[in-house]
Formats: structure tokens, sequence, C-alpha cells
């Protein structure tokens, strides 16, 4: 028997498995080491699953690189006594090991590293796993089977450490499966019961109201009064509920400086769709706090687009209105020593923040502050020579504690309260004084507000106004956009797209123009719900949205985007066949339309190849194809063009006018153009190439523009029909290509352009 035997038997009588033994074998330190630490952790060998358990731990253990000499024979010690019994619990145990590095450790200090006497039930595995998913979910939606469950395995074991790894791996790939399956039906376009056709304004709000409850992450007002400041004492309790007649109030509060966006219509659901949810009612609240970039055109578009999206506010208001009690409170802020007129210059401010510096007009005398800051308001000072601040705390963690500015002078016109003022309140100081003169009781807003809590119930209190209850939600991303309004300036300004409301905008003019539905942007936000956590969202989301509110109520139409002519060659020249065609292949109720049926028809380019294919269900020399509602054409010939003979001028055809085959291939078309319009037609794609330009770094997100986002065909050919009376904004189905939108740089009647608003399926 060779040396290399003697050992391998050795370690096999220790139960270890026959590969690993071998190997261990083969090298002399190899096999002295797991030798001595298979004695040291007392293993004996009963052939059980156990007992190789223990050996590969022991066998990982002694060939770690870095594992110290002393406290080995411990570790080796609760692996014999199966204390240590997962490959997690001896991670810990050596990562804690080669941290402490000599050092002797304690056995309980040891145990409690390892998570030794830790239970991960299987339900704990379950419901984490469940959660890594839904956290996951839109990376899930996007990469599909090519999911790294690796990455997800990962971040389960992050949370549950000392979990089986191959458990978590085995139940994520089961959930993993379950909501591949899910989503894939979810993706497919619903049947819908019949309504009439429209694409204008929704109707219902049913769909949403179908759904799963999406305010149901909103706490209980009662749960979470956290602060001390934030609790109503009980006077101003029943005067708010006088006020109110014991309603939710809630408020949408965008400011004027752009035009609202996909990220808005979350919030405007979310305002709105609670307050309605709850019989409570909404005010729509102009926060124009700042005159230096809000606009006049912003505030009637800001109205235009709430009113589109299907909401109605309760009342309209402007943080303006209140200008007037907003300095009156000032003025009493600084009466209760609560407030102070600062000459630090804005650097300086924030440098003495850092320092936890008091600035050196704090403490200056009330009255003094008084007179200032009326100096202020008479434009005594100039532009950044003073603030009033409110005097809080200089030492609290929160910056936002740490004596925020409550009014600024600003020398610039209003455009709602004119030259009226030229001291302007802050967020901070306006927010919660205007939600609580306006007796809000919900002031939902987003997370990046959190910090500003403490501050917003600090004011409140300490001018014993009424109090609403905040709560904050996380900012929606949608894949492929940017939200931000100084990128989306950008984009305009210099030309990238046609303008705010260009149709890849995420602007809710921008969605509007490219023809989705409110509808289908309020179905989407009741999709996402209101969360706290990450809400990264798949564009395709919105788009199969958008396919779902589309596809029971759009009519169809046949257009062809890049003609190709097809001659008939058995039928007589001026042949013109009226088909009787249906409006709606799903739905009868909504009639038919009259398609004529001539020689010269005309086919979409890419409906043609010179050389058939197994996969390509087109025409091909010497192929049957079926045209749509009409009949079956063979390509016969083809006749190049005498300019160029590279180009094909048409393709001739005959028809079978028995339909006595059915060629798997069915094509769209359309008739001569004495029956059809040439018309424009702009395909969209996404704005972005990767899932969140926003994060990009400098200017790569301008770098990562999708140059396909838009793809115009200039002569396309529509029914005439259709080309008619199209109005803008009317969509169609244009069969086997989408859905397409009148845009309104049509000329009608002689141009006519059409924005494709969705494909059939996504492609993504
Ligand atoms: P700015 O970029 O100028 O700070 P903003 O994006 O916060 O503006 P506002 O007009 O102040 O825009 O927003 C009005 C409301 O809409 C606020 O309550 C804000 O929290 C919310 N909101 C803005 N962007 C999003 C978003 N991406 N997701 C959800 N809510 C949003
Ligand atoms: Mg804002």
């Amino acid at each position: 028997m060779s040396l290399e035997e003697e050992r391998l038997n050795k370690l096999l009588s220790f139960g270890l498995e026959e590969k690993l033994a071998r190997t261990a074998a083969r090298n002399e330190k190899v096999y002295t080491s797991t030798l001595e630490a298979l004695q040291m952790a007392n293993i004996v060998n009963d052939g059980s699953q156990q007992t190789k358990n223990k050996g590969l731990l022991v066998y990982n253990a002694v060939i770690h690189s870095k594992l110290p000499l002393a406290n080995r024979s411990l570790l080796f010690h609760m692996i014999g006594d199966e204390r240590i019994k997962t490959k997690a619990q001896l991670d810990a145990a050596i990562e804690f090991l080669v941290s402490v590095g000599e050092k002797k450790v304690e056995e309980n200090v040891l145990e409690q590293e390892a998570g030794v006497g830790v239970v991960v039930t299987e339900k704990d595995i379950t419901e984490t796993v469940k959660t890594v998913l839904d956290e996951n979910r839109c990376q899930v939606e996007t990469k599909g089977n090519r999911t790294n469950v690796g990455l997800l395995v990962k971040q389960v074991l992050s949370r549950l450490r000392f979990a089986d790894a191959r458990l978590v791996r085995s139940e994520l790939e089961r959930q993993l499966e379950d909501m591949l399956k899910n989503l894939s039906l979810s993706d497919k376009v619903e049947e819908k019961p019949k309504t009439t056709r429209t694409n204008k304004r929704s109707e219902s709000n049913k769909d949403e109201e179908e759904s799963a409850d999406p305010f149901a992450g909103i706490p209980n007002i009662m749960e979470a009064r956290d602060l001390e400041t934030a609790k109503n004492p009980p006077e101003l309790l029943e005067k708010q509920r006088l006020n109110t007649g014991g309603k939710v109030v809630c408020r949408f509060p965008p400011e004027p400086n752009g035009f609202l966006h996909i990220g808005h219509a979350k919030s405007m659901f979310l305002n709105f769709g609670f307050a309605q949810k709850e019989n409570g009612i909404c005010i729509l609240r102009y926060d124009d706090t700042n005159p230096e970039s809000e606009k006049e055109v912003f505030i009637k578009s800001i109205e235009e687009s709430v009113r589109w999206l299907g909401y109605e506010p309760a009342k309209i208001t402007f943080t303006s209105d209140y200008f007037d009690q907003l300095y009156d409170l000032a003025v009493e802020l600084i009466k209760r020593d609560k407030a102070y007129v600062c000459h630090l210059k804005p650097d300086e401010i924030s440098q003495y923040r850092e320092k936890k510096r008091d600035s050196p007009w704090r403490n200056r005398p009330i009255e003094e502050s008084l007179r200032l800051f009326e100096d202020m308001k008479f434009g005594k000072f100039e532009e950044g020579t003073a603030t009033l601040r409110m005097k809080i705390d200089m030492q609290h963690p929160n910056p936002c504690m740490q004596d925020p500015i409550a009014y600024r002078i600003r020398y610039k016109r209003h455009p709602h309260s004119g030259d009226k003022w030229c001291i302007y309140p802050s967020y901070d100081f306006a927010h919660c004084i205007v939600d609580s003169l306006e007796w809000i009781t919900h002031s939902l807003c987003t997370l990046e507000f959190e910090i500003r809590r403490d501050s917003y119930y600090w004011l409140l209190a300490a001018l014993d106004l009424y109090r609403p209850f905040v709560w904050e939600f996380s900012r929606l991303v949608v894949t492929h956009t940017v939200v931000s309004k100084r990128k989306l300036t950008f984009l305009v300004d210099n030309g990238y797209v046609r303008g705010w409301d260009d149709p890849r905008m995420p602007t809710l003019m921008g969605l509007r123009r490219r023809g989705f539905p409110s509808e289908a942007l309020r179905k989407f936000c009741a999709s996402v719900g209101v969360t706290r956590g990450d809400n990264l969202i798949g564009f395709h989301k919105l788009e199969n949205a958008c396919r779902t509110c589309l596809d029971p109520k759009v009519f169809r139409r046949m257009c062809v985007l890049e003609p190709l002519k097809v001659i008939i060659e058995n039928l007589p020249e001026d042949h013109a066949e009226w088909l009787q065609v249906p409006n709606h292949p799903k739905d009868e109720s909504k009639g038919t339309h009259m398609s004529p049926f001539t020689k010269e028809i005309y086919i979409d380019k890419s409906d043609f190849r010179l050389e058939d294919e197994k996969d390509f269900f087109g025409l091909a020399p010497g192929k049957t194809v079926m045209l749509r509602y009409a009949y079956p054409i063979t390509a016969k010939d083809i006749k190049r063009s005498a300019q160029d003979p590279s180009q094909i001028d048409h393709i001739v055809a005959s028809y079978d006018p028995e339909k006595s085959q059915k060629p798997k291939g069915v094509l769209h078309w359309v008739a001569s153009t004495k029956f059809s319009t040439c018309v424009e037609v702009r395909l969209y794609n996404d704005l972005f190439l990767s899932e969140q330009p926003g994060l990009l770094k400098g200017d790569a997100w301008l770098k990562d523009i999708n140059p396909e986002s838009e793809v115009v065909k200039k002569n396309a050919l529509l029914e005439y029909d259709a080309a008619k009376n199209v109005q803008p904004e009317d969509v169609y189905q244009f069969e086997r290509l989408g859905f397409f939108c009148c845009d309104k740089d049509s000329i009608l009647p002689t141009k006519i352009v059409f924005n494709r608003t969705v494909t059939l399926k996504g492609v993504r």
C-alpha cells in the first residue's frame, strides 16, 4: 500500500468524503492538519450524513489560509458536537477568529459569533426570500430568466446570516419561477369588456378600485405621532374637526417651476386618490415661494395636467395667498424669541453649521430683530445681507434643525403677488404653516423631506398652530427616463427633444401627446402603490397599463409604414371591391367600415423578402400570403426600378378569389393611393438606453440617449377611411403595428402625423 493510500484510508476512517479525503491525502501538510483537526473534533464514523457534514466543515476550516492557530481546538470541538452545523456558521466563526488573531476567545463569545442556537426556520427563509424578490421585482421584470440568482441569494443571506444557503437558493428559485409565471400572465393584454371608443378622458376609476388597496401603506394617524411636538392639544384638534367636518384633507403641492411628470402622477394619485377613498377632499396648492424660477405657463399647465389625469381639486390655492399671514406669524415668532434677523452670508451660514457655532446675531434683542425684519420687508437691505432665521438648536444632530432660514430677500417680481413683496418665506417656514392653515389632515410628501419633519413640527408647536400628520413615501423612478427638472429642461433647451410635450418626455403633457390615456397612468400608479422602499419601476409597466386600457376601446385600421407596391395581375385596371371590415375584431358591437380592394395595393417593405426563410411569414417569390380581411395573394414576379435596378419597383402577384388556400402569414395592407392617404408616422422608443440614466455621472446621461428614440416614417400610407375624419389625440390600433395617436403637429386635412404610443407587445 502506498503512503498516499495509507493516508487516504486513515481519513476515510473518520467518515470524510472520498473526494475530499483523496485531495487531502495528496499533500502531507494538508493531511496532517486535517487528521489533527478530525481528531480534535472527536469525530466517530457512523456512516451518517451528519458525520460527512462535520468532515466537510472541518476540511473547509483546515484549508482556510488565514485561520489562526489559537482557538482552533475550540472551533473543531464545536464542529464535532454540532454546535456549528452549517457553512454560514463556520464562515462567521472563521471571520471572527481571523479578526481576533492569536488572542484566546471565550467559548460563549465564539458561540455567539457563530450564531449557535440561532434557529432559521423555513418560514423565515420563505418570507425573507419573498421580501428580497419584491424589492428586486423591477430587475426580475427586465431580466426575466437571466436574473442573477446568486446576487439575490447574497441579499437574503445578508439578512438571514445563518440560513442554509442551499435552502435559500432552492426557495429563491421556486419563488422566482412563480414570479416569472405571474409576470408573463400580467404582461398579456387582457381582454376587457366592451365600451365605446374614447381616448380623451376616462370615464371611471373602476380598474384602480379593483386592485388591492394601493393606499394600505399609509399608517393610521394615531399610530405615528412619535415626536412630542407633533401632538395636537385637544382644543386644536377640536378646532380642526370643526373646520373640516372630520373629513380627510390632503393637498398636492407642486412648485410651479416646471411641468408635471410621471413622478407627480404618483404624488397626485396618492393625495387625490387617498382623499377620494376616505371621502375627503384634496387641494391643489401651488407652492410658489420662489419667484426666481416660477412662471405663469407652469401654473396653467399644472392645472390642466391635474384635470387631465382625472382629478378635480376641491380648491386651488397658492402659498402666496398666505404671504400676509405668514409675515404676521414670522413677527409673532420673533416676539416669542424664536427667530432672529441674521447677517451671515450663505457660505458663512454653512460654515457655522459645520462647526455647530451660533450666529453672532442669534441673541440680539427681540426689538432689534423686529425692526430689522420690517426693514427687510421695506427693501432697506441688499439681497443676501439679511435673513430671518428660526432659533432652534445649532447643536442639533439634524442639520435642518440648525436655525433654518425662514425668510430671504429677493428683488424679483412674483408671478402671483407681483411686486408686493421683496422678502419670501422658505419652504421650511411656509409649507408647514400653510398645511396647518388649510387644516390638512394628511401631509404626504416624498422621502427627501423626512429630514425636515423635526423642523416642521417645531415651528407649528412654537406658534401653537394645529399640526397635520406628516407621512413620507418614496419617489417614483421609472426606467429609461429622467425626471429631474434640471435635466428635462436641458433636453428641451438643447433641442434633444421637440419640447416639453415631446412624446418621449416623461412629462404628463408628453405622455398625453404620445397617446397614453390618463386611465393608464392611474392604473400604473395603483399598481405601484405607496411604499417607502425603492421605487424603480420598469417603463414597460406603464406601456402594459396603456395596452390594457386601449385594447378594448380603440378602432382598428391598417397602415403601411414603408409601402411596397403590389400589382394584382388578375384584376382589371379600375377594380375596387368594397370589403366590409370590422372596427374591432374582438368586439362586433363596434361595427364595421368599408375598405376597398384594388388592383394596386401596398404592403410593408419588411413583409417581403427575396429569399424565403423558415420563420418568415411574409411574402417571397412564389409564396402565398393572406391579405387581412381580403384574399390570398401569390408573388409571381419582381419588377425592378428602371432608374436603380438594385431597388424593387413593385411586385406582380395574383389573387385567389375563391380563398381556396389558407396561408400561415397574414399581412396588413392598404389600397391604391386613390383610396389611401400619405401620413407621417413617428415611432417612439425608450429615450435612454440604460435603465437609470439619472445615475450616470457627469454628462454621460446625454450620451446614453437612444439614437432610435424617435424614428420617422414620412411616407406611410393609411386607409383613407381613418385619415378622413381624424383629429389630434384620436387613437387607433394599426393592425400588427401597435397603438397610434394623431399628433398635434398635423395640419388637417393635408398633413397627418401619428405617434406610436406603444407597440402591441413589449419588445424589451
Ligand atoms: P424640485 O425638483 O424642484 O424639488 P419636485 O420634484 O419636488 O421639485 P414639486 O413640484 O415640488 O417637484 O413636487 C410636488 C409634489 O410631487 C411634491 O410633494 C413632491 O414630493 C412630489 N413628487 C415630485 N417628484 C416625485 C416623484 N418622482 N415621485 C413621487 N412624488 C414626487
Ligand atoms: Mg419640490
